[in-house]
């Protein structure tokens, strides 16, 4: 990649049901480390999380895991990055810090955290308080109910089309990482 050094991994801490979810959480791990790319994660050990995690650390990757305070317990820290463990106060300050640290921003597939997660960013974003690439694994089709939604808000007139054309998403791995490294938008007062 040319341009990209770190990039924030949002995903389930939980493993999902459909292996491909697996799959696709050990190649992002794979390709970060093909890439040179330093994986900017939440520090947790499980689900998705850990797997790409875990996968990139063994294969001699950058992690940085980003855990807030009220969740620094060893039972939830990655014991094998725990001296890459940045501990921030609260998940406020959590969530800053991983996007301080990111050059961009990819969901893989999980739950209400996740969400939460790339949907900041998103809104970021549209506000231009940034101009980093914001993306969606969508491993077997799991963003489709999501995408759909956007579109019907924008149907409904609550997003513009601006914003939704600069959502990456992408079901490749490899494809979604080089769209990334290529993105380049400016938003901002255009959609305010
Ligand atoms: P979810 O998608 O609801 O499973 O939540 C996953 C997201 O929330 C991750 O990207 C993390 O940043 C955060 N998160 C949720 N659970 C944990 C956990 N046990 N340890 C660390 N981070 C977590």
């Amino acid at each position: 990649m040319k341009r990209i050094k770190s990039l924030a991994l949002f995903c389930g801490s939980s493993e999902g049901i459909d292996i491909r979810y697996r799959k696709a959480a050990e190649e992002m791990g794979d390709l970060f480390y093909h890439h040179q790319v330093t994986m900017v994660y939440g520090g947790g050990n499980r689900g998705l999380m850990g797997i790409a995690a875990e996968r990139l650390y063994t294969n001699g990757g950058r992690v940085i895991g980003v855990l807030p305070e009220v969740l620094d317990r060893s039972d939830v820290r990655l014991r094998t990055v725990e001296e890459r463990l940045i501990i921030a106060p609260t998940m406020h300050e959590r969530k800053a810090r991983m996007y301080e640290l990111s050059d961009g921003f990819i969901a893989m597939p999980g739950g209400v955290g996740t969400f939460e997660e790339i949907l900041e960013v998103f809104t970021w974003l549209q506000l231009g308080l940034h101009s980093k690439a914001v993306a969606l694994l969508n491993t077997a089709g799991f963003y489709e109910p999501l995408v759909a939604f956007l579109h019907h808000a924008h149907e409904q007139g609550f997003i513009k089309a601006e914003l939704l054309d600069a959502l990456i998403i992408e079901e490749e791995p490899a494809r979604l990482l080089e769209r990334i490294d290529a993105f380049s938008v400016q938003l901002g007062d255009k959609l305010s």
